[in-house]
């Protein structure tokens, strides 16, 4: 019998290669969100006491954007002088004005910062896509309508902490240092601020170097809800005001977001003092693929988890553990989706991966991702076209990956996924917690039983199963290990402002 060897047809043809073969074909018409009307002040003093202020140092710094390296504003660097006066201006704020509120009075504050928040949604979430280089889906979908969420919540709360923890008589701490990271700017400030001022203590807060533009965009809308003076500080610095923050004698607690490495620090300097702490850290969370699991379902939910927002996520599923069954199957369907990843401007609205945060950061995720190729695994890049100017990375998947290997074991914050395989669900769930961290978690099965039985075993603060980076402000969120301690959202989230018997 002849046979003839079938031609390869395009059909037969990965999806990742007919991309790359029609790819313009299929290209979405760009729909940019135009900045117009969006006003940003060319430099911006620092909130401390209700008025605006030039700092004791007269330094400034420039914020810039990340996709296109243009400048977009000054920002003003406050040191240990300034700090001392914010703090000075949020006690007298505390004494005078907001311990002395009605708490329904002050839930109205709060209600009304989250109701300003929804009326200028569409300008922070562009001055949030330019200023930290996330696309506009997710600075509009998610970071300011999470941040909204979260002051409306917290707002409900003010007047119900009786109810929160019976008989435990909660009071208020004072006032709160804040210190927050560049990934979720706005998001962390209202993390950081609705549960303090509802518990009625006064704030502090910092945000981070790179992306200080929507934190100064909330004190104007604090500046326009009319807050007493000195209920809200916004100081912008970098590591030294951070640390001259937490470090300050008056301030009765530190809330913390950002790396292990300066957690630790922070605890350090901290340590003897009566301030009461809580520290949001870092992450190198575990995806688990079951072979029963909606594999396509839970390639959106991969891809989301890891690739969206650039991997600047603290809660980032950057392992990927699939059942060895399924692992072939998994990793094409992986491949083609991903040659499908529109990288690009920000402010356009098809963008699935925006710009990496700063070039500090790129050049960490390269370094990470040589030492995995020096290691031995495997490296796929998604085809994508990098723009000129900016800071880029591609999505990014190794396989071949073992557990000593630095990009198993380290926080990556980029779009890169590392993949292990395992046979039995006690080898994922020890690979899983094979980690110093211990954030989040994903599980991916057919069976409702399975993943229970899976994520009482697993030690991470939040484990989503069958989705994935899913979020309400009524959930806490929080980490094991050396993620942190305390929690953020919900009830939980209340305590870590106040004091119960
Ligand atoms: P980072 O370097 O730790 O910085 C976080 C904040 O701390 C920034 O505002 C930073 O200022 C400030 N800072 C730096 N040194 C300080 C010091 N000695 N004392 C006090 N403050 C200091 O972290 P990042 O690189 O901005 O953010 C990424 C990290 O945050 C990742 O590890 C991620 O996992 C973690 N994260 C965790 C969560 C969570 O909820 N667990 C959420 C988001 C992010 P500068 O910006 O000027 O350096
Ligand atoms: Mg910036």
């Amino acid at each position: 019998m002849v046979t003839t060897e079938p031609k390869e047809s395009a059909a037969k043809k990965p999806a990742n290669e007919l991309a790359i073969q029609f790819g313009s074909a299929w290209e979405y018409a760009p729909a940019p969100e135009t900045p117009d009307h969006v006003k940003i002040e060319p430099r911006y003093e620092l909130f401390i006491g209700g008025k605006w202020q030039a700092p004791h140092s007269k330094k400034y710094f420039d914020t810039i954007s990340p996709s296109t390296e243009e400048k977009l504003s000054e920002v003003a660097e406050a040191d240990a002088t300034d700090i001392d006066n914010a703090v000075k201006a949020a006690r007298v704020a505390y004494e005078k004005y907001w311990s002395k509120l009605r708490p329904i009075d002050r839930g109205k504050y709060v209600y009304r910062i989250s109701r300003a928040l929804q009326e200028k949604a569409r300008e922070l979430a562009i001055v949030e896509s330019m200023d930290g280089g996330k696309p506009i889906k997710e600075s509009r979908d998610f970071d300011v309508v999470q941040a909204a969420a979260h002051f409306f919540y917290y707002a409900g709360w003010a007047d119900k902490l009786a109810y929160a923890f019976p008989g435990r008589n909660p009071r208020a701490l004072g006032v709160a240092g804040q210190v927050i990271p560049w990934n979720f700017p706005l998001l962390m400030a209202a993390w950081k601020l609705a549960p303090a001022l509802a518990t009625g203590n006064t704030c502090v807060l910092k945000p981070a170097e790179t992306t200080p533009l929507t934190a100064l965009l909330l004190a104007k809308i604090i500046e326009e809800c009319d807050l007493p003076p000195g209920v809200v500080n916004i100081v912008t610095g970098a590591g030294a005001t951070g640390a001259a923050l937490v470090g300050h004698p008056d301030v009765d607690k530190v809330a913390f977001t950002g790396s292990t490495d300066v957690g630790k620090r922070i605890q350090k300097a901290i340590a003897g003092s009566k301030k009461k702490i809580t520290l949001e850290l870092g992450g190198k969370a575990a995806n688990i693929v079951f072979a029963d699991a909606p594999l396509d379902q839970a390639i959106e939910g991969i891809i989301g988890g890891i690739f969206f927002n650039q991997g600047h996520v603290c809660c980032a599923g950057s392992r990927l553990l699939v059942e060895e069954s399924a692992a072939p199957a998994v990793i094409r369907k992986l491949k083609d989706r991903m040659a499908t990843l529109r990288l690009g401007d920000p402010l356009d609205k098809n963008t699935d991966v925006g710009a990496i945060n700063s070039k500090m950061q790129l050049e960490k995720i390269r370094e990470l991702c040589a030492s995995g190729e020096k290691e031995g695994a495997e490296r796929f890049s998604a085809p994508c076209a990098m723009p000129k100017r900016g800071y880029w990375f591609a999505p990014t998947i190794f396989t071949g990956v073992s557990q000593s290997h630095r990009i198993a074991r380290e926080e990556i914050f980029g779009p890169v996924l590392a993949v292990q395989t395992f046979r039995t669900p006690e080898e994922a769930i020890e690979k899983a917690n094979n980690t110093m961290y211990g954030l989040s978690a994903g599980i991916w099965t057919d069976k409702g039983s399975k993943s229970f039985w899976v994520a009482q075993r697993l030690k991470a603060g939040v484990v989503w199963a069958n989705t994935y980076n899913k979020f309400d402000p009524s959930s806490p969120f929080g980490g094991f290990k050396e993620s942190g301690f305390g929690r953020e959202g919900g009830r939980q989230g209340l305590l870590a402002y106040l004091e119960v018997d």
